[in-house]
């Protein structure tokens, strides 16, 4: 077909479907190909690397075309979406026959669009991580809240929050969404945000879509749904069902979350904190990655969802904890449930893709097994004496689908194939109809053996062999030298094919034993694809069960492998208390403390006692002394221990955190290329607007992107922000030895420095913490041992000598600060402006000024307002 001019009718078809497909890729069915044409063809050439051709033309022009196999289309599907492409899949709706029928022979053969493969709607295992959710949130606006809908529809996931202005961006950082879905106009959107129109999330539709969607009555069974999230779900529903051309994927009914239920932690502080990814990108080097010892691709999920979303209620994290803590103090049990758990495929995923209705008998035959083996997990531990709360209530829910389970195990065979096409995946014995068909075709091609010794021995050759292809199906074949012999008259035998060394040959005989097996195979296929028919129902009516079982082996599997990493590495469980403090008795950082392992190097840990008297600890010291690592390590334990872990410590008392804020200076942000002092100032005033009395916030070198009086001004300023306005617990990193008077002002202000000495004129960092401010401040230490050639070091000793020296003279670069006014003061002083400027104004009676008067009161008042 190359080079002839497309037939006009395909191109009227294709652009009719290229209109439909928005802004995705257009995946046009061609036979066994998937083409894409014009800029598409361009894009996907580029992306996946394959040749870009050109067919037919289109105004005068080729058509830039390129095309993937259907039958690998997945792996290229996956690059796509990998890269940032959504895909629009054309199939064909009639077979080439049907389209004849319908119009004669020329007739164009019916397509249409079935499915958007986006990144937020993928269910295919191969696209996706097994170990990480894959989140479509949609987000909607009622009034001044924000309705979020998130689903992973891999799993059947499905939640709703509503959210204050100020938090939408941390709950969205908590989700990770791989796709975000916004009305049309929304005015708070994201990057790369999908678009769709008003209408999808209009709150009083949208209730009723959830309703329909799960067959409620009232919204009141999934608790008190707010509009904002009517309007969430109602848009996030729409979607789907656009996406699936119609076809709804798993949801489950979704659990309702309110936000202050978890430690909200925006990007930024996600991103300093290295939380489910390192700063280099990746899992590795990450939190996640260094605590993750679950075994299962559902406990690894939900591993990763407890850290992005640590929670609020005590008791809710004490239960947690306390199944850690038994898993952690019975080390037998914890080994032998994880080997159970080895065994497991995931379920959940499985559910999903059967649910999707892309299920295989595979996903069947996993589901069997999953569930086989947590019923026998529930047997082992039911036994058990003291079971903690939280396992008591998971325990049930991982059985009572044995009726289910044993006709899965009756009706499959035990390892069940993806494709269905060749059938073989009923069980022998489940189905005497089926065992006869197959007995026959076994019979025939038994028979069929029989015949080709009988043949051989008729005509005395003994090279005679009955074989099968897919276009003849059975024949005889001889070689060649052969051929004459069978063709001569009466010998039965009737010729089909001659090739180039052999002659194939029919029988009246062969014939008819060769369509008893066709029939019968036929007919076994159609009695298995009914089979799996009812067992895919079967399934389906349970599907809200068996995901639920699904989230409990998951918990089990998190909370084991949490304590066999407590158990690794003697970490300690946290206790809370009702005030806000912090009291870490040897603390570490645990990915520092394993990269440093590694190379056989010990870590010091360090205590931190936070309390409301002294909730502020200014941290002074050489650069590479361990600063950034102590403020680290105390934030990822808060987030550990509210997220139900073990933490890296000897002991850990702690009152609930509502916000954690990470900021690191700007040098060490560089590698990001953003106008870093601009990033830095924008996040550190989000933190001032933001930090409660409940908050922990680290500050690292604030300041530190600028000249150096404006930083210094600039973190003087901050730390006393905290301390007076916020009052949060804090920990502030800094060179700025001249910010260690503030603690003459500051109450609740503390300070320390990571310990370094010299010795035999090297310096030597002890990366260990210690109370008062530091000596000195080691900078051209650590430049020597940076490796600064000697003469460099030399002249920058005798500048610092005289920079010093001048600096005894006249008081140094905080000089002028002696007879500064306190913050609180200054924060009165602006007040009292600004409320005589009020008195005045609210004293006036403008009908009764000249216009004379009115201006000199103009004057009088620009005057006023601009006094300091
Ligand atoms: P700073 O913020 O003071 O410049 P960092 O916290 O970045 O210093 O620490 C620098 C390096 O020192 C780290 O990469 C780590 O290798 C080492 N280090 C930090 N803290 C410790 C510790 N407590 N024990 C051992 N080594 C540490």
């Amino acid at each position: 077909m190359a080079g002839d001019n497309i037939a006009t009718p395909m191109m009227v078809q294709y652009l009719g479907l290229k209109a439909k497909a928005e802004d995705c890729l257009l995946f046009y069915r061609m036979g066994d190909f998937f083409e894409l044409f014009f800029d598409d063809a361009r894009a996907a050439a580029a992306t996946l690397d394959i040749a870009l051709t050109s067919r037919g033309e289109h105004d005068g022009n080729p058509i830039p075309m390129c095309g993937v196999p259907v039958h690998a289309a997945e792996g290229y599907l996956a690059r796509l979406i990998k890269a940032g492409h959504r895909v629009a899949i054309a199939e064909q709706t009639e077979s080439p026959e049907q389209a004849k029928a319908r119009g004669g022979s020329k007739t164009l053969v019916a397509r249409d669009i079935v499915r958007f493969v986006t990144a937020g709607t993928l269910t295919e295992d191969s696209l996706l991580d097994s170990w990480s959710s894959n989140m479509l949130v949609a987000v909607a606006q009622v009034g001044e809240a924000f309705g979020l809908a998130a689903a992973d529809i891999s799993t059947g996931h499905f939640e709703l929050v509503t959210v204050p202005h100020g938090s939408l961006e941390a709950e969205l950082a908590r989700l990770a969404a791989s796709e975000v879905v916004v009305p049309d106009g929304f005015m708070y959107a994201p990057p790369d945000v999908i678009v769709r129109p008003r209408v999808d999330f209009d709150s009083v539709i949208g209730g009723d879509r959830l309703k329909q969607h799960f067959a409620l009555e009232t919204l009141a069974s999934i608790g008190p749904v707010t509009r904002a999230e009517q309007a969430a779900a109602g848009g996030l529903i729409a979607y789907l069902a656009h996406a699936g051309q119609g076809k709804m994927p798993f949801l489950k009914l979704p659990v309702r979350r309110e936000v202050h239920a978890h430690l909200l932690i925006d990007q930024a502080t996600r991103d300093s904190l290295e939380i489910n990814s390192a700063s280099k990108g990746g899992r590795a080097g990450s939190l996640l990655a260094e605590v993750d010892r679950t075994i299962t691709g559902a406990g690894a999920r939900q591993l990763a969802a407890d850290l992005a979303a640590p929670l609020m209620d005590k008791t809710q994290i004490d239960a947690r904890l306390s199944l850690v803590q038994w898993f952690h103090d019975a080390p037998l049990t914890r080994d032998a449930v994880r080997s159970a758990l080895r065994a497991l495929p995931d379920i959940a995923r499985a559910l999903g893709r059967v649910v999707a209705g892309r299920g295989s008998p595979r996903d069947l035959g996993q589901i069997r097994d999953g569930l086989d083996a947590a019923r026998m997990l529930r047997e082992r531990l039911g036994n058990m004496a003291d079971k903690p709360v939280l396992l008591d209530q998971l325990l049930p829910v991982l059985d009572g689908h044995g009726h289910m389970v044993d006709h899965l195990a009756r009706a499959l065979v035990s390892t069940p194939p993806t494709d269905t096409a060749q059938g073989g995946y009923i069980a022998e014995g489940f189905d005497a109809a089926l065992d006869v068909l197959r007995g026959a075709g076994r019979d025939g091609r038994q028979a069929i053996a029989q015949m080709e010794a009988r043949y051989r021995e008729a005509t005395g050759i003994a090279a005679l062999k009955i074989r099968h292809n897919a276009v003849l199906g059975y024949f005889v074949e001889v070689p060649a030298r052969h051929g004459d012999a069978l063709m001569a008259p009466g010998t039965g035998f009737t010729h089909r094919q001659t090739m180039a060394g052999a002659v194939r040959f029919n029988s009246p005989e062969l014939h008819e034993e060769a369509v008893r097996i066709t029939q019968a195979g036929g007919h076994a296929l159609a009695a298995e694809a009914a089979h799996l028919e009812e067992l895919v129902a079967m399934v389906l009516a349970r599907r809200d069960q068996i995901a639920a079982s699904a989230d409990a082996l998951a918990r089990i599997d998190v909370s084991a492998a949490l304590a066999e990493r407590a158990a690794e590495s003697n970490w300690c469980r946290p206790s809370f208390v009702a005030h806000p403090c912090l009291e870490i008795e040897s603390g570490r950082h645990p990915v520092v403390e394993s990269a440093l392992a590694k190379s056989g190097d010990r870590f010091i840990a360090n205590d931190c006692k936070l309390s409301p008297e002294k909730r502020l600890w200014l941290v002074s010291g050489p650069n590479m002394g361990g600063k950034s690592t102590f403020l680290r390590q105390n934030a990822l334990i808060v987030l550990l221990a509210q997220a139900g872990s073990y933490v890296p410590a000897t002991s850990a008392r702690l009152g609930l955190v509502d916000r954690l804020f990470s900021r690191v200076g700007a040098s060490d942000n560089l590698a990001r290329g953003r106008s870093t002092f601009m990033v830095e100032m924008v996040e550190t005033a989000a933190i001032l607007a933001q930090a409660t009395e409940r908050s922990f916030v680290i500050l690292d070198e604030v300041g530190r992107g600028t000249s150096t009086y404006d930083g210094l001004a600039i973190a003087w300023a901050v730390v006393e922000g905290i301390h007076e306005t916020n009052r949060c617990r804090c920990l502030f990193a800094t060179h700025y030895h001249e910010l260690t008077r503030l603690s003459e002002s500051l109450d609740a202000l503390s300070l320390h420095h990571v310990r370094a000495k010299e010795y035999k004129g090297d310096l030597v960092l002890l990366h260990e913490l210690a109370e008062g401010p530091a000596d000195r401040s080691y900078g051209i230490a650590v430049a020597k041992l940076a490796g600064l050639p000697p003469q460099v070091v030399a002249r920058a000793s005798s500048v610092l000598a005289r920079l010093e020296k001048g600096r005894a003279e006249t008081g140094g670069l905080a000089a002028g600060l002696g007879d500064l006014p306190l913050f609180s003061a200054a924060l009165d002083a602006a007040e009292a402006k600004v409320d005589a400027l009020r008195d005045k104004l609210t004293g006036l009676d403008i009908d009764a000024l000249s216009p004379r008067a009115a201006l000199d009161l103009l004057y009088e008042l620009k005057r006023a307002a601009g006094e300091n």
